[in-house]
């Protein structure tokens, strides 16, 4: 019996605005960064949980983990995870914590970082990964661990074990996909971020392209002549008839006109989608965006910034998207996405989740394996961004272009002691980055 007995946070973040990694039309100038949450036990285990943010800011979010994370001391794991859909809702109903929600924004991706870390005591009390103790329930099981609330209308319940026992037949030959590195492919947006020049693009394209990637992102939107450019020389290294996908990205930065009017200019570009056209609220707004499209082929994505599953229904429900990029810490942590899992699944889109960042593709590895040994059936693609894996006891790795299925206990995002150290913010002097000179130039530069 493992009950846990003290929840921390820990803020820390990587100057990687330092390089322009993960920089994109909207966010110029981003530093990774991860607002933690360690729920200690009075066993050996601890579980270990994030929410993945790109720097200012990160500190609220610690905030309400910690204001979340006390509703979970002093309660027993086993309890906490023998009907995890109602200790969902538990977690969910603090009215007043509900009310600067409700299940969105900074609230909501604190409750990603509680949910998780759960998971992961859980998984390493049972001495599996995440995705095997979901691989090894029943559909009973899996549909116990959702709030249905919110979702029965478009999809119920017994629907939903429907749907599972029909896929149950191939499960243990997945399992074994898995278990050969077989179950995830992997695309790559290392060489697409907005603030690398051509050069460095162009190297890192074909290094991907070398070590067996097939998909790959780049970063759109600052002007059709510079985006025209930067994918011709794309092309130029990928072809047009090697099997190779390109996926463009724009981070929210159109109208829906314009998104629409955009996107036709780089369709000789054959883009399989355009991502995060617009808004991520605008439901409508993507349906219009996609009906506009269609005639072009160009699919549109979106998600990662999708708030909570009841705009994934909508976007499901109404056509919206062919691609659904469910996040693994912006909504309610492993529950809330294998509901939009199962919807995304009955309306017959596929599961592209959105990774990157940092802890991310830690996390979305397990989800990934989830949708296909599980719920689709089907072989999808992953995101995966090389940055800032070696902070991590188990970090995610890449072979032939497949995604490692992780076999080691928890949901991978455990950090080591010694980064969350140097990168605390804003950390003790003389052992975080933060309080270096180095540091001066972001402390004390332009906030843009
Ligand atoms: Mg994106």
């Amino acid at each position: 019996m493992v009950t846990i007995t003290k929840a921390t946070t820990r803020d820390v973040r990587f100057p990687t605005s330092l390089d322009k990694t993960g920089s994109d039309a909207m966010n110029a100038a981003g530093d990774y960064s991860a607002a933690y949450c360690i729920l200690n036990t009075d066993s050996e285990f601890s579980g270990h949980g994030m929410t993945f943010t790109i720097g200012r800011g990160n500190e609220i979010v610690c905030q309400a983990i910690s204001l979340l994370a006390a509703r979970v001391e002093g309660k027993k794991l086993e309890d906490l995870v023998s009907n995890w859909g109602e200790t969902w809702r538990y977690l969910v109903s603090d009215s007043q914590l509900r009310w600067i929600g409700p299940e969105k924004g900074v609230i909501h991706l604190a409750l990603g970082a509680v949910v998780n870390a759960i998971w992961d005591l859980w998984a390493k009390t049972l001495n599996k990964p995440v995705w095997r103790i979901v691989a090894e329930m029943s559909p009973e099981e899996f549909v116990s661990c959702i709030d249905f609330r919110y979702i029965t209308d478009a999809i119920t319940k017994e629907e939903a074990i429907e749907m599972l026992k029909k896929e149950e037949p191939g499960k243990a030959e997945r399992i074994k996909h898995a278990e050969a590195n077989r179950a995830v492919p992997a695309y790559t947006t290392s060489a697409g971020w907005l603030g690398y020049g051509k050069d460095k693009m162009k190297g890192l394209l074909q290094e991907t392209l070398n070590a067996g990637y097939k998909h790959f992102k780049l970063k759109v939107g600052t002007s059709v002549a510079e985006d025209k450019e930067r994918l011709s020389i794309a092309r130029e290294v990928i072809g047009y008839d090697r099997g190779n996908f390109l996926m463009v990205d724009a981070n929210q930065v159109w109208s829906v006109p314009e998104a629409i009017e955009y996107m036709k200019q780089l369709s000789e570009f054959k883009p399989w989608f355009i991502e995060e056209p617009t808004s991520p609220d605008d439901v409508f707004g993507h349906k219009a965006i996609r009906e506009a499209l269609k005639p072009y082929n160009i699919g549109v994505a979106t998600g990662e910034m999708c708030q909570n599953r009841v705009i994934f229904k909508q976007l499901l429900q109404q056509g919206a998207i062919d691609v659904c990029q469910i996040d693994a810490c912006r909504m309610g942590g492993v529950n809330e996405v294998l509901a939009v899992l199962l919807m995304a699944k009955k309306f017959g889109v596929p599961i592209v989740p959105h990774s990157g960042g940092v802890g991310l593709p830690e996390y979305t590895q397990h989800l990934s394996t989830i949708d296909y040994v599980v719920v689709s059936g089907k072989l999808s693609v992953l995101e995966y961004v090389d940055h800032l894996h070696e902070h991590f006891f188990n970090p995610s790795v890449i072979k032939d272009g497949y995604y490692t299925t992780p076999l080691e206990p928890g949901y991978s995002v455990e950090m080591k002691p010694e980064s969350m150290d140097k990168f605390e913010y804003p950390g003790k002097e003389g052992v975080s980055w933060w309080k270096s000179q180095e540091a001066r130039p972001i402390l004390e530069g332009e906030r843009i």
